[in-house]
């Protein structure tokens, strides 16, 4: 179908003293308002329009009524069954107004109902013409600026000034609603990956308890994070089963894991990843155990340094193919000394009874230089601290705290992956819309002319 929308519109203006500022202010607070006024007239002659061409068959052949007129058959509620009539007969409008929140404001307007020739049975035709349930009260862009807006910690700014009727008790529906926990599901190969990294945090939930928010991060092999998953209060080997579905082509290529120490998480993803223990935070969990051996702070820390001095190979930059044989020595000579010097270092340990902090290092000394032989091995340059994952819970911790509802773990689990897909993988959240939304050129809208009368 195509119409005109004819707009009329009236302005008063203090000749002489209106400023530019004073009229774009008022033309901006007649945007939304006037945008929902034209979406009413719209669907009010699609309305019309439906409801003209099934009631006059005679006139509209079935091409015409193509689309149009889907309805279940009139009987028991189990029974959805749809009806195959296109034939109806107008019965009026609803007796009360149909209320949609769009993003444009709360959108109200009259629906007009239809009796099926065939089954009796009484419907409106615009809503399943439209694509809207019977019970939905909200359209997608409009769901769509609310979860930006809760990521951007700004949903105040959304309520304010709007007609919208959101509560945030609205807002966590939305949140808990979306179906974000079934879509991003597609394989990651981890030949393009660098590395893994897994860790936990506390979040306050719902009562003031204290849960577990776990997040999965892959590192490309640029450097980049690939979000994998978020799970809150979830058991670690229930996480390693649903990322484990959805890496793809390990091809006995084993990239490095890298924690600081969870327990639980010694042997995650076994099969295609090796654990490298933070570089970082190695040294410090030493200095716990030696601490627990009795060892003085001021004892340990030269141990600490030797162990950061030993751990700390510095990679050459560049390409590893163009880099000289002779640089490539340097590094696994390093390598070997090193991994000699820990074992010699576990041995001291022993000799002076620090049995905690020999224990300690000899379990982690096969987790050390994962990085350092995948690189040996590759060329491939991983991760070897957790702080490319520590900073995502940071970007975590501090848009989940802002938002002040008690957390359900779905609502948590949901906002966490929102958050992380959006600000590492923009292009993927962008499409994610635009495929809900469902845009395909079906309606398109242009100015004609805007003049004086
Ligand atoms: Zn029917």
């Amino acid at each position: 179908m195509e119409q005109e929308i004819h707009i009329t519109l009236r302005f008063t203006l203090a000749t002489g003293q209106v400023t530019l500022n004073e009229i774009v202010y008022r033309l901006k607070e007649l945007r939304d308002p006037l945008m929902l006024k034209i979406l009413e007239q719209v669907l009010r002659s699609y309305d019309d329009l439906i409801s003209e061409r099934l009631s006059h068959t005679e006139i509209y052949p079935s091409k015409a009524r193509k689309g149009l007129g889907r309805h279940f058959r009139k009987g028991e509620e189990e029974e959805r069954r749809y009806c195959r009539g296109r034939k109806v007969k107008k019965r009026g409008y609803r007796d009360k107004e149909r209320k949609i929140a769009t993003v444009l404001g709360c959108l109200s307007f009259p629906l007009r109902t239809v009796e099926c020739c065939r089954c009796g049975v009484r419907y409106a035709p615009l809503l399943s013409a439209l694509g809207i349930g019977a019970y939905t009260r909200k359209e997608v862009n409009f769901e769509h600026e609310v979860i930006e807006a809760v990521i951007d910690t700004n949903y105040r700014r959304l309520v304010d000034g709007r007609s919208i009727d959101i509560s945030l008790g609205g807002i966590h529906n939305v949140v808990v609603g979306s179906d974000i926990d079934q879509a991003f599901q597609e394989p990651v190969f981890v030949k393009d990956l660098s590395g893994i990294e897994a860790d936990g945090t506390g979040v306050k939930q719902a009562g003031g308890e204290k849960g577990e928010l776990r997040a999965v991060i892959g590192i490309t092999q640029a450097g980049r994070v690939e979000p994998l998953g978020c799970f809150t209060n979830t058991a670690w080997p229930e996480v390693e089963r649903t990322i484990r579905e959805r890496l793809r082509e390990a091809e006995g290529h084993k990239i490095p894991f890298i924690y600081d120490g969870e327990p639980g998480l010694d042997d995650f993803l076994a099969d295609i990843a090796e654990t490298q223990r933070c570089t970082w935070h190695s040294p410090r969990g030493l200095y716990h155990a030696l601490w627990e051996d009795g060892v003085k702070k001021k004892q340990s820390e030269p141990e600490m340094e030797k162990m950061k001095q030993l751990i700390g190979i510095e990679l050459p930059e560049g390409d590893y193919e163009l880099l000289k044989e002779e640089d490539k020595e340097a590094v696994k000579s390093r390598y070997e000394s090193s991994k000699e010097k820990i074992r010699e270092l576990i041995q001291t340990f022993y000799e002076k009874g620090y049995r905690k902090g020999g224990a300690y290092l000899e379990s982690l000394s096969s987790h050390l230089f994962t990085h350092i032989e995948l690189w040996l091995r590759t060329g491939v340059i991983a991760p070897k601290t957790t702080s490319l994952l520590e900073r995502v819970f940071r970007e975590l911790g501090r848009r989940l705290k802002k938002i002040a509802w008690g957390w359900s773990d779905q609502t948590v689990t949901n906002l966490s992956k929102m958050i992380l897909i959006r600000q590492y993988a923009r292009d993927k959240w962008e499409r994610y819309w635009k495929e809900k939304l469902g845009i395909k050129g079906y309606f398109t809208i242009q100015i004609q002319s805007v003049e004086i009368v």
